[in-house]
């Protein structure tokens, strides 16, 4: 399965991403994952990033590009992948589409994920993750047993640092004139398939299931 997982930011591409990744066995590569990995581990990548991320703004074109080129350098790609936030500009998707046709694998499909702004920023500022194993929570939609602690391993949830409300709407204003130009590209090639979002999580991933049972 080759399949891009399209959307505003806070639809549910990071959580259905993982787990359908995970089902099929193939990597799910998230640009905003291997960012924020970059800038733990102060790589100068991860340097240059931060700026950029804590605004709620984009990093430049060519760091995510070299980021993505790298990624699928590593050649365990042959069974597939699952794009989750690349790409987010116009020249992002033509470098992504080069770069697939020169491997022979191109995308079979993109699932546009679709949900209302409101109930993103409330999604988004209300989303908790375990700092020390990745495990998403929310506070009113998904909440741990114990306040602020993983059911998992005890440990703290943390709050994303550009998950605010101030930059949740900057990251909004983002997708709607930037990243959402990309979407006629992919319609020409007659691969979008659109699914609302705007539903209990399970059904979400039901539908998204159907919809790339033959891939
Ligand atoms: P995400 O986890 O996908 O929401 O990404 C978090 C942040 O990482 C974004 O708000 C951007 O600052 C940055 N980022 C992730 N992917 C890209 C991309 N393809 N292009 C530019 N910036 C990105």
């Amino acid at each position: 399965m080759r399949l891009l997982l399209f959307g505003a930011p806070g639809v549910g591409k990071g959580t259905h991403g993982k787990r359908l990744a995970q089902e099929r066995g193939i990597p799910h590569i998230s640009t905003g994952d291997i960012l924020r990995e970059s800038i733990r581990l102060a790589t100068p990548v991860g340097v240059k990033a931060k700026a950029y991320m804590g605004t709620g703004g984009l990093v430049p074109d060519e760091i995510v590009i070299g980021i993505i080129e790298e990624r699928f350098g590593k050649g365990d790609v042959g069974k597939g992948y699952l794009l989750d936030g690349f790409p987010r500009t116009v020249p992002q998707a033509d470098a992504l589409h080069a770069l697939l046709a020169r491997l022979a694998r191109p995308l079979q499909a993109v699932l546009l994920l679709e949900c209302p702004d409101s109930a993103i920023v409330e999604r988004i500022t209300g989303r908790r993750t375990c700092e020390k194993c990745g495990t998403p929570y929310h506070v009113i939609f998904q909440k741990p047993r114990q306040e602020g602690i993983c059911d998992l391993d005890g440990v703290r949830l943390v709050q994303r640092e550009d998950d605010t409300e101030v930059k949740v709407r900057t990251r909004l204003a983002k997708y709607h004139t930037e990243t959402a130009a990309i979407i006629p590209f992919y319609e020409k090639q007659g691969i979008v398939r659109r699914v609302d979002s705007f539903r209990a999580p399970d059904e979400v991933y039901r539908t998204i299931e159907s919809e790339v049972a033959n891939l």
